[in-house]
């Protein structure tokens, strides 16, 4: 198969055009989003849904994340109960996902057999367009091998996927770069079950009380994809604090070393600035050097983005398979 790439910012109308035809279709498409690049397929067919989980080598009970181009989008496939809707009244289009009862035409291959569908409305205009010319909502996993970081350009996507899926619509690189915030509501409450892009803090403004985190540990089914070894470089990735640290690691091994930090620390040391709109892009950059670890300082700032922080930490897992 040959991939297609169309660049939006020179071709919106033709990016649309063609993106939508190609999922009326029932074929896969990357396409992009303020997090990161998606791999989209309409939920109304369910050969193109399994599409998705072939070309990124998917586990099947990995449920995907539903992209809306509407509010009615959203009431077409979900219950929503007065605190999603005013979640979504704050976060939508945005970073958000909320996971919400279903409704019973959704196919199980979407949402793994679970009785909730996660539902989110991308921020950019161009893909809401494609969403709502396609005729109905798409499911998108992060357009990515299962296991790879996820990607933050449309380059990204052909690295991992060329050949594999129809096409490609480019509009740069994701702004934010790391994926969305999802929750769920249980009993009228919020439950993070993976931190994102819509902080912790923007969401309790929101709600006017705390929101939970214990729903992830507790009940992990709910969350499957949190079992996963997710955001994974080749490369050995470590966390330090300190610069002190930053220096034992270093001076530990002598293979091809890469330091990410939020600024040169003049360590004698390849140095890649980190923020988290960057860190997907220099773990791919890392491992097309062929690094062999990646020393990442944790300074103040970084330590207390959770989404980072919680990305960083999966990186630094041990390798379990792949
Ligand atoms: P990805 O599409 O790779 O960004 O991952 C989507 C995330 O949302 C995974 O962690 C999934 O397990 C999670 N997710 C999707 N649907 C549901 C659902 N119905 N209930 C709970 N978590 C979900
Ligand atoms: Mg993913």
């Amino acid at each position: 198969m040959t991939t297609i790439m169309i660049d939006a910012r020179v071709d919106e109308a033709r990016a649309v055009d063609v993106a939508s035809t190609l999922l009326r279709e029932g074929k896969v498409v990357a396409i992009p989003t303020e997090t990161v690049y998606g791999l989209a397929a309409i939920i109304t067919n369910d050969d193109a849904i399994r599409g998705i989980f072939t070309a990124k080598g998917r586990p099947a009970d990995n449920p995907l994340i539903v992209h809306v181009a509407s509010f009615a989008d959203v009431t077409s496939i979900a219950v929503v109960s007065p605190l999603a809707q005013r979640l979504m009244d704050a976060f939508f289009p945005g970073a958000l996902t909320l996971v919400l009862p279903k409704r019973s035409h959704v196919s199980d291959l979407v949402t793994a057999g679970l009785d909730t569908v996660a539902v989110r409305m991308p921020d950019l205009a161009v893909t809401r367009a494609i969403i709502a010319r396609a005729g109905a909502p798409v499911a998108a996993p992060s357009a990515n091998l299962s296991g790879r970081p996820s990607p933050t350009t449309a380059r990204h996507v052909l690295d991992d996927l060329d050949g594999k899926i129809a096409a490609v619509i480019d509009a740069g690189p994701c702004r934010e770069g790391l994926e969305s915030t999802v929750v769920r509501i249980v009993d009228e409450k919020v439950y993070i079950l993976r931190p994102g892009s819509v902080s912790r803090n923007d969401i309790e403004r929101c709600i006017d009380a705390p929101v939970a985190t214990s729903v992830q540990d507790a009940d992990l089914h709910r969350s499957p994809g949190t079992r996963y070894r997710h955001y994974a470089p080749h490369a050995n990735v470590v966390l330090v604090d300190s610069i002190e640290e930053a220096i034992r690691e270093r001076d530990a091994d002598k293979g091809p070393t890469l330091l990410l930090a939020p600024i040169d620390l003049a360590l004698d040391l390849p140095w890649r600035p980190l923020s988290a709109a960057s860190l997907y892009a220099e773990l791919r950059l890392a491992d097309s050097l062929h690094v062999k670890k990646i020393i990442v300082h944790c300074d103040e700032q970084v330590r207390t983005n959770e989404a980072l922080m919680n990305r960083l930490r999966k990186a630094a897992e041990p390798r379990t398979e792949d």
